[in-house]
């Protein structure tokens, strides 16, 4: 299943760093090795450390030390940052060190974070462990933490080193993960790669999917609009189709006792974006149905009362694209 190209290691190369999608080989110890650092450690949260180190460090032939995190986006926080520079300082890092973020968007987010920030900047490489971090958050480059509950809402733009970007990880992460993180794959698709889109609708199957020219494919479109807006001025903002919704949707769903992953969240999002290309756009009557449909098929319903709308519109009156009060959205 969309095996159009093999590929053991495919690399993406972009201004001052490379991607790298495949199985991790040498070329993870070589930059390293060239980098002749004098500390290198590992950032893992509690289920990366358990399921994911493992795989890592049969590929490393160095000495590296261990930080390890707690899971969750509730500990994307400077509480948690305290703790990473201060293992840092214990494990003796300097300017000449390198971190490691093994983990999902909030271990590379955050690690990136104390990396750009710790003795004003050391290096850091970033190892994306969920399919919504190895196609999105782990390229591009914006790093933070979650600040006074306001998500993001701390960081810098930084690159790192290199991305290493491994579809063995995937084996252990969760379904719900995966669905989550494939909204991000199809979102991709839709905004700029028909043949991807086309390719995507065959898959029934998460477990069979052979990822590693899924993830090359998407993660190809990712790098096409970041190097041309890194700063997010213009077309970068084109990645934000359906996360006006989406986005408000999912902290609609965080109060109550059905919270949505950020990409389920997204997935509603886009239906209804989809349909607002359709009804304000040149989106075909027939487009919207196959994107609907193809959604539907893969995420559960998410029911909410009629009396609930005020609220969700409340959030999206709050989001960070509207201008002079009027809500903005990326249509297809
Ligand atoms: P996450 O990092 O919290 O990972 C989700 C869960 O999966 C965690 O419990 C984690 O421990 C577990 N996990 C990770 N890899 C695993 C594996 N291989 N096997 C088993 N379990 C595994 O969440 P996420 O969805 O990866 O990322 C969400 C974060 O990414 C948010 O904080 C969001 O703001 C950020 N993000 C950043 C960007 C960016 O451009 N920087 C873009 C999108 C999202």
């Amino acid at each position: 299943m969309i095996n159009d190209f093999d590929l053991s290691m495919t690399i993406l190369e972009l201004k001052d760093y490379n991607i790298y999608i495949g199985q991790t080989g040498r070329e993870l110890s070589e930059i390293i090795e060239n980098g002749h650092y004098s500390k290198v450690a590992i950032l893992a949260d509690e289920n990366t450390d358990r399921l994911c180190l493992p795989v890592l460090a049969k590929k490393l032939n160095i000495d590296f030390n261990i930080i390890k995190i707690p899971a969750g986006e509730i500990h994307k926080n400077l509480n948690t940052c305290r703790y990473i520079w201060e293992q840092m300082m214990l494990a003796g890092m300097d300017r000449h060190s390198l971190l490691i973020n093994l983990g999902g968007g909030v271990a590379g987010d955050m690690g990136g974070f104390c990396a750009a920030t710790f003795l004003r900047g050391i290096d850091f490489i970033q190892v994306p462990t969920t399919l919504l971090s190895q196609v999105d958050a782990s390229v591009g480059g914006k790093l933070g933490i979650d600040f006074n509950l306001i998500k993001n809402s701390v960081g810098v733009f930084k690159n790192p080193q290199a991305v290493f970007v491994d579809p063995e990880y995937l084996k252990t992460l969760p379904y719900n993960e995966v669905r989550s993180g494939f909204a991000e794959v199809f979102k991709h698709a839709l905004i700029a790669d028909a043949d991807l889109w086309n390719d995507l609708q065959t898959i029934n199957d998460f477990a069979e999917v052979d990822w590693s020219p899924v993830l090359a494919r998407s993660l190809r479109i990712k790098k096409a609009v970041v190097e041309k807006d890194p700063f997010e001025k213009g077309l970068r903002k084109a990645l934000n189709f359906g996360h006006t919704v989406g986005h408000a949707v999912e902290t609609f769903s965080l109060k109550t006792d059905q919270p949505l992953l950020h990409g389920e969240a997204i997935a509603i999002g886009m239906v209804c974006e989809s349909w607002l290309s359709h009804v304000e756009g040149n989106l075909s009557e027939k487009a919207l149905n196959g994107i609907t449909d193809f959604i539907k098929r893969i995420y559960p319903s998410y029911i909410f009362e009629k009396n609930n709308f005020s609220e969700i519109m409340g959030y999206m009156k709050k989001d960070k694209k509207n201008r002079s009060g009027k809500i903005n959205f990326r249509l297809l």
